[in-house]
């Protein structure tokens, strides 16, 4: 014990830590309960193309129906997972489940477009491409299926071991897509290192276009680059016609946002792919 004369602020912070403490250990073992009962889904997320406005992609988002609390956000129960571990999985069923429901669609004659599955850093060590080959093997499943999202965190945390799981996994034929880019810390020189082939732009760059001149100027230069470097670009978060019209006019490849459909369970998104749903595209000048 530090004695008396502990600070009151002190004392606040440290019973707020505690708290802390207490609820990702009650996140923890709920998420193990969450993973046991089926309270796990995947949504579906479109990609679009810019160019004819059709669905090229989804990505795979997690939901958490809790019994009590309703649907809890990746954003609360991911970093819980990430600290303690579970991480790894919470990450294993959402590849097994995604892999699970193209083969789904595939027997139901659908034209899948790749899905893409979010990916933790602490899911990306040396047995990563094994697992994620025995869990396509598992649902007869082409890797072209699957595209990887991970995030710049990665690059910067021992590059060559880094790059040569990369390189396992690119050349099993899966691809590698470079989510929330912008916001980390990893050079433009350095980014070529990787065998990345698709870059999104973080919805923080988008959210002010076309308006903002810095958020702008942030987007023209990563799709410039992006093309330089031969590498597909989305926009993530892409809510107003003014911003998939700046979008597409930079150059941009696809778009994923509300503007077009917010995620959605697997059923609606089958549907979309059905009736072949479209971005309408205003009218080239
Ligand atoms: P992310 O990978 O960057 O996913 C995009 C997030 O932006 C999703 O939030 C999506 O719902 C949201 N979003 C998409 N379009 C719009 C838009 O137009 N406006 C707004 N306001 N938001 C939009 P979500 O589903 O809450 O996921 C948050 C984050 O949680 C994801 O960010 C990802 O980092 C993480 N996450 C989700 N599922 C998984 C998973 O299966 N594994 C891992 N490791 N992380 C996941
Ligand atoms: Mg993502
Ligand atoms: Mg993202
Ligand atoms: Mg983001």
């Amino acid at each position: 014990r530090a004695g008396t004369s502990m600070e009151p602020a002190l004392l606040f912070f440290s019973e707020e830590m505690n708290q802390r403490a207490k609820e990702h250990l009650r996140i923890e073992s709920e998420l193990r309960d969450a993973l046991a009962n089926g309270e796990l889904q995947l949504y579906y997320q479109p990609k679009v193309s810019l160019r004819s406005g059709r669905i090229v992609g989804a990505e795979a988002l997690l939901r958490w129906r809790h019994p009590v609390r309703g649907l809890v956000s990746p954003g609360v129960f991911i970093p819980v997972a990430e600290e303690t571990g579970l991480i790894m999985e919470l990450g294993n069923w959402v590849v097994e489940e995604a892999c699970r429901q193209i083969r789904a669609w595939q027997d139901a004659n659908l034209v899948m477009p790749p899905i893409a599955v979010n990916l933790s850093a602490r899911q990306f060590d040396r047995g990563l491409p094994q697992r994620m080959a025995e869990a396509l093997q598992r649902h007869a499943v082409h890797p072209e299926q699957i595209m990887l999202e991970i995030t710049e965190s990665l690059l910067v945390r021992g590059a060559e071991t880094v790059i040569a799981i990369m390189n396992e996994l690119v050349a099993m034929g899966l691809a590698l897509a470079l989510d929330d880019f912008g916001t980390g810390y990893s050079s433009l020189a350095y980014l070529k290192k990787f065998p990345i082939s698709t870059l999104k732009i973080d919805r923080a760059f988008v959210v002010g276009l076309p308006h903002e001149e810095n958020d702008c100027a942030i987007a023209r230069a990563i799709v410039m680059m992006a093309q330089q470097l031969r590498q597909e670009i989305v926009a993530e978060g892409v809510e107003t016609m003014e911003q998939m019209t700046f979008l597409r006019e930079l150059g941009c490849d696809q778009l994923q946002g509300y503007l077009f459909s917010q995620p959605v369970p697997a059923h609606d998104f089958e549907r979309m792919l059905r009736e072949g749903r479209r971005l309408a595209l205003p009218a080239a000048n």
